[in-house]
């Protein structure tokens, strides 16, 4: 109780007490003691119940006087009820005005926002971007169903997925022209944000990036093949003083040529729209040309075996696919001392392998060497363009560092995915991941070596 109640509350404590006590002894005075202080307590408690009467009144209208000067406890409840009320009407006013301005900020955003009721899939609100990149017209769209709204846009099924809609990109209704990424944000029970970025500015520079890779390569190409042409008419033997020169100068142009002709790999993958040409990939041939690319490329300083457990071929692009085996062929090679074995193995994906659970039916193209292997915190970064474990060491090997990146790209390209598994000192693996949607059973009549053959 605060100071001012406890007071007005003694106050009117006060008073009952006196005016009981004058009306005894009146009552005395009169000779009638208990009738007086009767009728007192009565006339007291009739006095109490019409100021209760008084206060609920002007509670039910709403309505509550000034009370200067005016000292019991029912004005005093009257003066708390009414502090209370100021209180509450002036926190609504400021939360009236966070929401204007959350609306404002909301409705000045550059990206359409749209809230839309999750179980009837109507829009609840939208912001001018909304209507400016949508297409949807205030106050007409306001509660209209989102889907048949955004005819042509794939709405239905997205909107499916909930939760675990994946950010897509579409053309906008109002011109195809302008690109939108779209996002799903669940934010409440029953309330879904729908959010939609024009990425149009984003994606030309993506492409003009990659038109000028692709460009820079291809331009390269020519003066390379020349200048490698020339170098190889040189005979060391007739300019001995020039031989660790020429050497050189060969070594450093066939990695410049690998180097462009990487680029040129990648910005073909980047720039193949949508997916890969497929056809029936033979497996027992690719391995087997894998196994001699492999000892090729070490010249046969290695142990390479081949182990087809899977006997199925795969179901891609040929030469998409030979290129990111072979990557990762040529890696455990120039990553593995002399001696040293690497496995190509090709087996069946059930998920019976430790390891993040695999689809039934799915295949692994693993690519197993006992070299140096790869420190924990490189791994999640090999994939990027460039990135190498160490410098020195990948020029020495003479690595472009798009190897992996071109892996990467090809495995998105078949919905497949990579798995790297490394110890230094110990070896690494990389393991190709492909779903059963990939996995086509071999050809009658090819021939597939025995389950668990190996070949070196
Ligand atoms: P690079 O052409 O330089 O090999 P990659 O993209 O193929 O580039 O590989 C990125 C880096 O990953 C390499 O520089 C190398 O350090 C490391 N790496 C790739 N494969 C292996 C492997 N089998 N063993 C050890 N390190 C590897």
């Amino acid at each position: 109780m605060t100071p001012d109640a406890r007071n007005a509350w003694l106050r009117t404590l006060g008073l009952t007490a006196a005016g009981l006590v004058i009306a005894g002894a009146l009552g005395i005075v009169a000779g009638h003691f208990w009738p007086v202080l009767a009728l007192a307590a009565v006339a007291m408690l009739g006095w109490q119940h019409w100021q209760l009467g008084r206060v609920l009144h002007r509670l039910g209208a709403r309505r509550w006087p000034r009370l200067a000067g005016k000292r019991g406890a029912w004005d005093e409840l009257d003066r708390l009820h009414d502090r209370d009320q100021r209180e509450r009407r002036l926190r609504k006013r400021r939360l009236l005005e966070m929401l204007r301005a959350y609306r404002a900020a909301a409705a000045a955003l550059p990206d359409a926002v749209v809230v839309v009721e999750r179980n009837s899939q109507r829009i609840r609100w939208f912001n001018q971007a909304g209507a400016k990149l949508l297409g949807l017209h205030y106050p007409a769209d306001v509660g209209a169903p989102l889907v048949p709204r955004l005819h042509p846009l794939p709405m239905a099924q997205w909107l499916a997925s909930g939760r675990h809609a994946d950010t897509i990109e579409v053309a906008s209704p109002v011109s195809p022209a302008i690109r939108l990424s779209l996002r799903l944000i669940p934010y409440s029970e029953n309330l879904w944000l729908l959010v939609a970025r024009d990425v149009t500015r984003l994606l030309q520079l993506e492409q003009m990036r990659r038109d000028f890779v692709a460009n820079v390569s291809h331009e390269l190409r020519t003066p390379l093949t020349v200048i490698h042409g020339y170098l190889d008419m040189i005979d060391p033997d007739e300019h001995r003083a020039l031989a660790p020169m020429l050497g050189e100068m060969q070594r450093q142009s066939q990695r410049m040529a690998r180097l462009v002709e990487d680029l040129l790999a990648l910005s073909r993958l980047e720039s193949a729209d949508g997916a890969p040409v497929d056809e029936r990939v033979p497996m027992a041939p690719l391995l087997d040309t894998l196994r001699r690319e492999g000892l090729a490329l070490g010249q046969g300083r290695h142990r390479i075996v081949v182990e087809n457990t899977a006997g199925v071929d795969l179901w891609g692009s040929g030469a998409e696919l030979h290129s990111a085996f072979s990557n990762l062929v040529g890696n455990a090679v120039r990553h593995t001392p002399d001696g040293g074995q690497v496995l190509i193995r090709f087996r069946r994906d059930d998920g019976h392998q430790d390891g993040p659970a695999a689809e039934a039916g799915g295949v692994a193209l693993e690519v197993i060497d006992s070299g140096i292997g790869i420190a924990a915190e490189h791994l999640p970064r090999l994939t990027e363009r460039f990135y190498r474990v160490s410098n020195s060491r990948s020029r020495i090997s003479g690595g472009t560092g798009l190897g992996l990146a071109i892996v990467k790209h090809v495995l998105q390209r078949h919905q497949a995915r990579l798995e790297v598994r490394s110890r230094v000192g110990d070896g690494s693996m990389f393991s190709c991941h492909f779903t059963a949607a990939r996995v086509r059973p071999p050809e009658p009549g090819a021939s597939h070596p025995a389950p668990s053959e190996a070949t070196q």
